[in-house]
């Protein structure tokens, strides 16, 4: 009799422990489910590489798909090639846009994306260095931050264009700059400008616009810039040529600049409060390779719908190369298109994709457009 009891009491302990066990797994795995879900929900949908004409576009198009994405951009302007190369040319193959210059249409771009700029912050001066595939997407690392994302679309062009550095003694000081962060702190500044560009000349310009005493000063005879550029500059500062720079040397708060002239080999002293360099640009090309993915040249290897060889990774413009790819602007508008009309559908397969045209009155207030 006791020893039936005791069985009863036993079995009766075994159930209640099983009956432990299964409410423990319940909440793990509801608790587990509740983290991955968090998880989930705080990574982004999108981390956009590069902010050229093919990115800044891209950032447009993922805030009008309602994405949650970041646009990251390794220098301190946006407009890739077309701002950093050739920012005052024509450009005749938009179309639509009739020799538009070339900044202007990197302006327009900017003001089409601008309305997403809270959904799809820019960050500037922020480089990828490295992405990792994680059980959730992808971990991308930079100089500033890590970003958690679900895809990545890279528009990094060939590389990120690095100013060309002055290398004479005295060159790191802080006051041999390559980008004026704010022109009106120049005001009533002396500035020596380095260069024999239009960009040196659109510096002079500006900087004079705004208060500052411009010299500019060129190693050649002759200026590689529009003569009427030329002629507007000299008309407000001064230009110094053919010098080079010998050394910078701080002295009473000011710069003293030693030059020589390149031919007759005299040597003066320019007294300024910032030097400011203008040597164009040197391309420093991306890692793409150190990130695993496939390449044909310096390219990445890119499907119909914009997928590199990793699930997720997208790319477009001049990142990539497929048959019949041509590298221009169009055709890498074209892509941004496809690439992110796919990473929404890969992301929110349930939405039902339709023309921005037939948006509807509520989408479009709620679009923002
Ligand atoms: C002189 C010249 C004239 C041209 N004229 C024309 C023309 O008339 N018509 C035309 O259609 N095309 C023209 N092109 C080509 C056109 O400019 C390119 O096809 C276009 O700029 C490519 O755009 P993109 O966004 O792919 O790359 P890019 O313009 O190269 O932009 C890439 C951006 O990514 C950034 N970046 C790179 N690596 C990283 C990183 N690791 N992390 C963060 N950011 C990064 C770069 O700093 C850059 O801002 C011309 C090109 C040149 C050089």
């Amino acid at each position: 009799m006791r020893f039936l009891f005791k069985m009863a009491l036993f079995f009766r302990f075994v159930r209640l422990l099983n009956i432990f066990v299964y409410v423990l797994i319940l909440t793990c795995y509801n608790e587990v489910t509740l983290w991955i879900e968090r998880k989930i929900s705080m990574l982004l949908d999108l981390l956009i590489i590069g902010a050229g004409p093919t990115g800044i576009f891209a950032s447009f198009y993922a805030g009008m798909k309602g994405l949650k994405a970041v646009l990251i951009e390794s220098q301190n302007y946006v407009g890739g090639q077309m701002t950093a190369l050739y920012k005052d040319k024509p450009v005749y193959d938009i179309p639509g846009k009739k020799g538009v210059i070339a900044q202007q249409f990197i302006d327009d771009l900017m003001k089409q994306y601008e309305v997403y700029h809270e959904e799809v912050p820019l960050i500037t001066k922020c480089e990828a260095n490295a992405i990792k595939k994680t059980d959730f997407g992808y971990i991308v690392s930079t100089n500033l931050q890590d970003f958690e994302t679900k895809s990545v679309l890279i528009c990094s062009g060939s590389g990120s264009f690095e100013p060309k550095l002055l290398d004479v003694p005295g060159s790191e000081h802080p006051k041999v700059i390559y980008h004026v962060e704010d022109v009106k702190l120049m005001k009533d500044k002396d500035v020596l400008i380095l260069g024999g560009g239009d960009s040196a000349l659109d510096f002079g310009m500006l900087l004079e616009k705004y208060g500052a005493h411009t010299k500019i000063l060129h190693r050649r005879e002759h200026f590689r810039a529009h003569e009427t550029s030329i002629q507007t500059y000299e008309k407000l500062g001064h230009i110094l040529k053919p010098y080079q720079v010998l050394s910078i040397l701080e002295e009473q708060k000011k710069l003293n600049v030693h030059i020589e002239h390149a031919e007759t080999k005299e040597t003066s002293v320019i007294v300024t409060d910032y030097v400011l360099v203008n040597y164009g640009f040197s391309l420093k090309s991306s890692f793409y390779q150190a990130w695993g993915l496939d390449m044909k040249g310096k390219e990445l290897v890119v499907s119909s719908t914009m997928e590199t060889s990793e699930k997720g990774i997208y790319a477009v413009g001049n990142a990539v190369t497929y048959k019949g790819k041509t590298k221009n602007i169009l055709s890498g508008l074209g892509e941004v298109s496809t690439a992110i009309s796919e990473i929404s559908k890969m992301i929110y397969p349930h939405k039902i994709p339709v023309y921005s045209s037939m948006m509807g009155e509520k989408e479009n207030k709620e679009n923002k457009l």
